[in-house]
């Protein structure tokens, strides 16, 4: 255990011999919110981490105004939305009320889009003012980086984003590609897989398996390309080429290094593929806030690492203690696993865990030191359906390393679990089905 003035105390000490991001000084922009006598902890991002945070932070700290800044109006999900875009799960159950959640759980919610972070002032700042912070939570989720692909080419990625993006980053893409997939009528329709780490792993191989089982209905002359850089797991291997051999072409060690959004073409280190549709996921990082903030980790050479550094126990950032990062942002925080796995359920928990030593700090008790878990439920097969359940845990070795362990079991007859899953973190994190107050 560390007691929180100890923990203040050499965390103040490490800040003030930092350097933080210059930022211009928001003075002309007025406060979103006037400040009470309370402290403030603010929310950054409505996704599944920040949800938990505000939730929690309501919980555990009563003491604290919460305040939740989020770009969108409202929640869109990603788990399940490869099942909605097959048509097989209602608008409903995905998208969600923000302002409902706020009602409930008794924290404020701010539509914003946040600029940046002013750390010397502490503040968050958006384009119609600022909100100041005595802690703050970043729940900001990736970015994809198509510069990897096109350099600076702004046209270009533009393009490439708009006509072919995996709505990977947000809920609010995916209506985009719903209709893609409708209009889509014949041919190559390619989709590469990003190199890891990416967010929910398993989950380009699920979208795969449902675009081939749409084609198989519709009874299209095309089929689905996919590209991939990274190893596939033996399940999605044995179903693509037993299940659907005429629907998949699987190109192994498929890592794109250049793409043309206008000729309809991409390149690999080996091979050109051109396409009448695609799927792109390039690869991802940490949300653009996270590097406005100075919060990115450097590797043993003193490059970006593209990911959030963190204490990898209480979550704030290494150089400030006032500032936590939860969610698939989050760099590596072991050295036996490296990166904890990027899903909803994972960032949850993270939020959760955030909540706990923001109100240990807040109230002077002791840090607890708590480790998140992660369950997947992942379709192998929609016609008939199969599932597979991922399940991790983790626990501190005895020298303080945290192991993970993880659990497949195969569902070859699945009932509803995975909806049923979402339901129980959509009643946790949004209130869902509560009434209305
Ligand atoms: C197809 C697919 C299927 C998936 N299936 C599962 C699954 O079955 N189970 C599972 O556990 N996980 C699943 N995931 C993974 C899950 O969606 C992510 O792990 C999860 O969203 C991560 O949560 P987060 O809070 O880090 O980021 P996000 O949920 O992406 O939230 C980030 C939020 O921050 C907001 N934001 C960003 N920048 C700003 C800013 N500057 N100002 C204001 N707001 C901002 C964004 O609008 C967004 O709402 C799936 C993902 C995909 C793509």
């Amino acid at each position: 255990m560390t007691s929180r003035r100890r923990f203040l105390t050499q965390a103040a000490a490490l800040s003030a011999a930092t350097q933080w991001p210059l930022v211009a000084r928001a003075q002309s922009r007025p406060a979103l919110l006037p400040r009470s006598k309370k402290q403030r902890a603010v929310v950054v991002g409505g996704g599944w981490g920040g949800l938990a945070a505000a939730r929690h932070l309501r919980e555990r700290a009563p003491e604290l105004e919460v305040v939740l800044v989020e770009r969108g109006a409202r929640f869109v999900s990603l788990p399940l939305s490869n099942r909605w875009l097959g048509g097989q799960v209602q608008d409903g159950l995905i998208q969600h009320d923000y302002r409902h959640a706020a009602r409930v759980f008794g924290y404020q919610f701010v539509q914003a889009d946040v600029e940046t972070v002013d750390r010397q002032a502490r503040q968050v700042v958006c384009a119609d003012g600022v909100l100041a912070y005595d802690w703050l939570v970043l729940a900001a989720g990736v970015r994809e980086d198509f510069g990897a692909w096109l350099g600076e080419d702004q046209r270009a990625t533009a393009a490439a984003r708009e006509r072919f993006g995996s709505a990977w980053v947000s809920g609010h893409e995916l209506a985009g590609l719903k209709r893609r997939l409708a209009d889509f009528a014949g041919g190559d329709l390619v989709m590469n897989i990003p190199p890891q780490p990416y967010r929910c792993p398993p989950a380009p191989y699920e979208r795969a398996v449902l675009i081939a089982s749409m084609i198989r209905a519709r009874g299209l002359k095309g089929r689905l390309v996919v590209l991939d850089p990274n190893a596939i797991s033996p399940m999605f291997r044995r179903v693509f080429a037993e299940r659907y051999r005429q629907e998949i072409l699987y190109v192994p060690d498929a890592r794109v290094v250049r793409v043309d959004p206008f000729a309809k073409t991409l390149a690999t280190e080996f091979e050109d593929f051109k396409f009448v549709e695609a799927i792109l996921m390039p690869p991802q990082q940490a949300a653009d806030l996270y590097w406005q903030a100075g919060l990115i980790g450097k590797d043993s050479e003193g490059k970006p690492t593209g990911w959030a550094a963190v204490d990898p126990v209480y979550l704030h950032a290494r150089d400030d203690p006032r500032i936590f990062v939860i969610g698939d942002a989050l760099g590596p925080v072991s050295a036996l696993f490296g990166h904890y796995p990027k899903t909803g359920h994972l960032a949850a928990r993270l939020g959760a865990v955030a909540a706990r030593v923001i109100a240990a700090q807040a109230t002077e008790r002791e840090l607890p030191r708590l480790l998140p878990e992660s369950t997947c439920q992942v379709f192998t097969d929609f016609a008939p359906a199969a599932t597979t359940r991922i399940e991790s845990r983790f626990r501190f070795r005895g020298d303080g390393e945290i192991e993970q362990s993880n659990k497949q079991s195969v569902d070859a007859n699945p009932r509803g679990e995975d909806e049923a899953w979402a339901k129980g973190m959509f009643r946790e994190l949004l209130a869902y089905d509560a009434r209305p107050v």
